[in-house]
């Protein structure tokens, strides 16, 4: 056999065999049928400005739209204590995390963020708290205008795996959005990790990361592995001791 032939048959053997499943074209369907089924309708919604929040997607299921935090919880189930006035939820230092009481697997995620002004603090210690995607995998919220900070711990980095592809942050005092894509890991009966969770991220409409493959869950100054997990999660909003805002936050799972 030729070794370009063999170089072929290998490549093909392997993508048969990846647990990386990419899209591919549907081809039970000819070019332009009219007979294919059309995608649902949506209405959008509206961008949201620095004066008001936005309008979510109709299909997002909204988790918080500013008036009670009935969404969610302690860790221990009970009601979230973090403060609600004027349109947004402020995080109370020491009350703990807020995890969704809903579990969501894949999905797309809008979260808006506002940084205490004046700045208090420097680093990490500035206007920390994070999205955690499936209450595991860390998305950092930061004041990293003008905040030196190790880069895989700045604004929308992958807390301890992937910077950011640029710095996209407003001053401390103004919205701030992420918009994220996030495929949770899957594994087999074994419990045997087959796909590592995957995320997109885009800090006030800039991209940041770029559909990057997850090392496995966060932690403190560690990169643990994997854990066999269910494929729905809640979600989780980081107390760091840090009052931090948040508004208009709305989720669409992915099927
Ligand atoms: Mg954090």
């Amino acid at each position: 056999m030729k070794k370009w032939v063999l170089l072929i048959r290998i490549g093909l053997l392997l993508a048969a065999t990846s647990p990386v499943c990419y899209a591919q074209v549907d081809t039970k369907w000819k070019i332009h049928d009219l007979n294919r089924p059309v995608p649902p309708v949506i209405d959008p919604g509206t961008p949201s400005t620095q004066d008001s929040p936005g309008r979510p997607p109709s299909d997002a299921v909204v988790l918080f739209d500013g008036k009670d935090l009935s969404k969610w919880a302690h860790k221990d189930g009970s009601a979230a204590k973090w403060k609600v006035e004027n349109g947004y939820m402020e995080t109370v230092p020491k009350t703990g995390y807020l995890y969704t009481r809903d579990a969501f697997g894949d999905c797309q995620l809008h979260v808006e963020f506002d940084e205490p002004t004046p700045p208090k603090g420097e680093g990490q210690g500035r206007g920390n708290s994070g999205v955690f995607l499936h209450g595991l995998y860390e998305i950092q919220v930061l004041d990293s205008y003008e905040n030196k900070t190790y880069a895989d711990g700045q604004a929308s980095a992958v807390y301890g795996q992937y910077p950011p592809l640029v710095n996209a942050s407003r001053p401390p005092g103004q919205w701030q959005m992420y918009d994220i894509v996030f495929h949770g890991p899957r594994f087999d009966k074994e419990g045997k990790l087959t796909r590592p969770a995957r995320v997109t991220v885009l800090h006030n409409g800039a991209l940041v990361q770029d559909n990057v493959e997850l090392s496995g869950p966060t932690a403190n100054g560690a990169r643990p592995p994997y854990a066999p997990q269910p494929e729905k999660l809640p979600l989780a909003l980081q107390d760091h001791n840090n009052p931090i805002r948040f508004r208009n936050i709305w989720i669409r799972e992915l099927n």
